[in-house]
């Protein structure tokens, strides 16, 4: 086939998408702790929800584990992903002398420190979050068994019911659909009007930048591909605001090789986008394997510009400091 014969196809970028500040501050940790002290690294989950970071890493000589114990006694360093980890992680690790190095997004560190406070001051806690996501059973963590309430939808919140309703808080996961919290927030307040919390929620600047992005795309095209992973909470959330935005053909895809041409066909329009953990190379990868079957135009949309940037560990930055 010449390149006359492909089909056109007109392919819209978000922008932003893909890496974080966060998501570069985890992954440069374990670079950087791999060029310091040499491998082994032990990372405590996946550092970021992505295969291919994954993997890149683990050739360099990290070792990824679920939890401590997997872990022998040894000088290497124990990294906790950018999720953030329950603080009977950490005081664990100090109890078996492990060199820890906390890659936890400060984001997220942020809604650590505001149910701390909220505790502090009497305050029942409700979280917004997806049960069973790492983000979450850090943040539960950080206060004892009971102190907090998970609830994940608008059902949730029409039938909570707090030990005492004029002394309640909530706080946030990072990574959800601004719209769904924004309802679920809106009964919270409807129901108990003193409840304290953030000026709107806890979601993170890079969160609602990729959704921002996708919202001004998705109306527009045929098919609409994130580039992430199922494991990623903001990718899985991309995906949805697609579908919602009015792209119903808005599918979640790790690699081109995951890629079913049968969902494809005569599209005309393809928007495409990426999680915060998912690397550019996947979507260059992406756009090739396109270009292989269409005559492929490229357009980039953007909604936001970024220029976060979060310094390394305080260790790491020692040890760039020392050089
Ligand atoms: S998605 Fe947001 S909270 Fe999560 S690592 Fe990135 S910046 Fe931090």
């Amino acid at each position: 086939m010449t390149i006359q014969e492909k089909p056109p196809l007109k392919v819209l970028l978000c922008s932003p998408r893909g890496f974080c500040a966060g998501v570069v501050r985890a992954i440069e940790s374990v670079e950087r702790a791999l060029s310091v002290y040499g491998p082994p690294v032990y990372v405590r989950h996946e550092i970021v929800h992505n295969r291919y970071v994954v993997e890149a890493l683990r050739a360099k000589g990290a070792i990824f584990v679920e939890e401590l114990d997997e872990i022998p006694d040894t000088d290497a360093p124990v990294i906790f992903s950018a999720h953030g980890v329950a603080r009977s992680v950490p005081a664990e690790a100090a109890r078996r002398g492990l060199f820890a190095l906390d890659a936890t997004c400060p984001l997220v560190t942020k809604v650590h420190r505001e149910a701390e406070i909220h505790h502090r001051r009497g305050r029942e806690i409700v979280l917004i979050g997806h049960p069973g996501h790492p983000e979450v059973i850090g943040t539960l963590g950080q206060l004892p068994p009971g102190a907090v309430t998970l609830i994940e939808s608008v059902a949730d919140a029409k039938i909570f019911v707090p030990r005492a309703a004029d002394n309640l808080a909530y706080v946030t996961q990072t990574t959800l659909s601004v719209q769904d919290t924004a309802d679920i927030v809106a009964v919270l307040k409807r129901r108990f009007p003193a409840i304290a919390g953030p000026n709107k929620d806890d979601i993170c600047y890079a969160t609602t930048n990729r959704q921002e992005a996708v919202k001004c795309v998705a109306p527009h095209v045929d098919a609409m591909i994130v580039v992430g992973s199922p494991k990623s909470s903001n990718s899985q959330r991309l995906t949805e605001v697609a579908k919602r935005a009015g792209c119903a053909r808005a599918m979640l895809v790790q690699r081109a090789s995951d890629i079913d041409w049968n969902d494809f066909g005569a599209i005309t329009r393809l928007g495409i986008t990426a999680g915060a953990s998912a690397p550019e190379i996947l979507v260059e990868e992406i756009i090739g394997a396109f270009a292989q079957r269409y005559a492929v135009s490229v357009e980039t949309v953007s909604a936001a510009t970024e220029d976060m940037f979060f310094p390394l560990p305080r260790a790491l930055r020692e040890t760039q400091a020392a050089e």
